[in-house]
């Protein structure tokens, strides 16, 4: 059965995007074959492959809103790895939907609806989310299967990670039953940073106190690599296989793997 895998928390600049492309480069170097969908208007997913969100002619807007079919708007942009793109038309999403719920009725079932028809056609779908939890996070929530929480530990993460938990679950128990949380795992770690191991020690009792996997896996913080990242027009996945920050995506695919052998 197809993952459906959203990147998900309230947070911006914490790896959502890094993580979704970086996986989508893992996955597709096994012959695992995987949908990008980006629900960000900052169309960063589709950058990350070199590519302009402002050129596409159609986005997952169109798909949402005026019921144009997914398959015209998917584009391949590497082998095994096809993005159903997002630009800037999505900012008027949740205005063009809420304003207009005679025609929406469901707003938040507007994915599960549209996009349901081509999941069997993938082997794994991820699914890159925006900052924040309105419209756009409710319809990934009540459409994804899994959900996987970035966590960046600082002063005020376990706020948030409290938030998207609460959100996960009420959307399983309204909208997706199928909904899980597959696990969290910690960005932009300096293990030097006191303050970063004493708030993943909170997290980590946080998780295991309610039966969340907390993977061993983390994606450290490293300024020389983001950069050259930014030059490539590919995830570093798909370019620089001895960077030791390029083993710890690999490493968090296999975790994710053992997760769901477990299940
Ligand atoms: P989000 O999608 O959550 O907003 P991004 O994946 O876009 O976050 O990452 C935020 C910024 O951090 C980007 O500019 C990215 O290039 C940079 N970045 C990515 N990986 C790392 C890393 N390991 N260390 C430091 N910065 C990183
Ligand atoms: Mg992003």
């Amino acid at each position: 059965m197809t993952r459906v895998i959203a990147i998900s928390t309230n947070k911006g600049g914490v790896l959502k995007t890094s993580i979704t492309t970086n996986l989508a480069g893992v996955y597709s170097l096994e012959g695992i074959k995987v949908l990008i969908i980006d629900t960000d208007n900052q169309g960063n997913a589709a950058l990350s492959f070199g590519l302009n969100p402002d050129n596409f002619d159609m986005t997952i807007y169109d798909v949402l809103v005026d019921g144009f079919s997914p398959k015209q708007a998917i584009i391949e942009v590497h082998k095994n790895i096809d993005i159903l793109p997002c630009n800037d038309n999505m900012a008027l999403f949740e205005f063009d939907i809420l304003t207009k719920m005679d025609q929406h009725p469901k707003p938040f079932t507007l994915m599960q609806q549209h996009l349901e028809p081509i999941v069997s056609e993938y082997d794994v779908i991820i699914i890159d989310t925006p900052p924040n939890l309105g419209l756009t996070q409710g319809n990934v929530l009540s459409f994804a299967n899994e959900v996987l929480i970035p966590f960046q530990p600082e002063s005020y993460s376990m706020r948030s990670l409290v938030k998207i938990l609460n959100a996960i679950d009420q959307f399983k128990k309204r909208y997706n039953p199928e909904l899980s949380v597959l696990g969290i795992v910690a960005t932009l770690v300096d293990r030097r940073t006191y303050l970063h191991s004493q708030i993943l020690q909170e997290c980590r009792a946080y998780c295991i106190n309610l039966g969340i996997t907390l993977f061993d896996t983390i994606i450290p913080r490293s300024v020389r690599f983001a950069s050259s990242v930014a030059m490539e027009g590919l995830p570093a996945t798909l370019t620089d296989k001895n960077n030791p920050l390029v083993a710890s995506y690999f490493d968090l695919a296999k975790e994710m793997s053992e997760y769901v052998e477990k299940e």
